[in-house]
């Protein structure tokens, strides 16, 4: 059986506990070498074999998966963050199908939600955004013309970019195309839930500038909206007022 897993955004205790006991139980582990945290390796099993995927095509992933099945043995590929996102599954998948080979997948906690996490803030601030858009810059893979950056940004919602630290003077550009106003609050989150995390807050016109002086150029996050600022309206939710299934309001 082949398991695909989802890593975590870096913290070794943030992968789920059906993806540490996959782990444990793993003859063979293709892992993403340049993104996931090599301590989550210690989950492992004496005699575990590990592949780091970061210099493998996706060729050599698949003859690994092929050899260990052929063997009668479990893969574990483990993808950083959730797999969904940016993680090349499908063509795995694809192929595992046209193979004949069973797997299934075990989601994980992506670095979005972990640099919400380092940010200590709410995406989906009433009144502010009730919307995510979760995204990447245009560079050697390209962005399908609907959903270029400044099409997106028109939506005025909280955005989280991610693969876009190297292009920030076009996501800057973009972003205001878009209608963000330059003073637009902005954080950069470099490596989320890690021990090395770091968060630096700016505005979408500082977004370069700043990622330039932390010398930020890859495994962060930029995060843009008003989400970032100080107003918002209380949630209905727990308004005392307020009525709904489980709880009656007073006024
Ligand atoms: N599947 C992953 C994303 C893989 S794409 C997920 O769900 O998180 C790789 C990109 O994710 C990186 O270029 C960076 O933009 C972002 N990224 C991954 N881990 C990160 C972390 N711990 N902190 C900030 N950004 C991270």
């Amino acid at each position: 059986m082949i398991h695909f897993i989802g890593a975590g955004p870096g913290g070794e205790d943030l992968i789920t506990v059906r993806g540490a006991r996959l782990l444990g139980e793993a003859d063979v582990i293709i892992y993403a070498g340049s993104l996931v945290n090599p301590a989550l390796l210690k989950y492992k099993r004496e005699g575990c074999v590990v592949h780091d995927s970061a210099g493998m095509t996706l060729e050599e992933v698949l003859s690994v998966m092929r050899e260990t099945e052929a063997a009668g043995g479990d893969t574990v590929r483990l993808h950083t963050g959730d797999p969904a996102l940016y993680g090349a599954i499908r063509e795995q998948m694809d192929e595992l199908d046209r193979l004949g080979l069973a797997y299934d997948v075990t989601p994980g906690v992506s670095a979005f939600s972990g640099a919400a996490a380092a940010l200590q803030a709410e995406y989906t601030l009433p009144e502010v955004s009730q919307s995510v858009i979760i995204t990447r810059m245009a560079g050697r893979t390209p962005v399908p013309e609907g959903e270029q950056l400044r099409k997106l940004a028109a939506h005025g919602c909280t955005m989280v970019l991610f693969l876009s630290t190297g292009l920030l003077e076009q996501v800057e550009e973009e972003l205001l195309a878009g209608g963000y106003a330059p003073d637009t609050p902005a954080a950069i989150v470099y490596k989320a839930t890690w021990p090395e995390e770091r968060v630096y807050r700016c505005t979408v016109a500082t977004l370069a500038q700043t990622a330039r002086e932390h010398h930020v150029t890859k495994t962060a996050l930029i995060t843009v909206g008003g989400f970032l600022g100080d107003r918002y309206e209380r949630s209905k939710l727990y308004d005392p007022a307020f009525t709904h299934g489980y709880r009656e309001g007073k006024a």
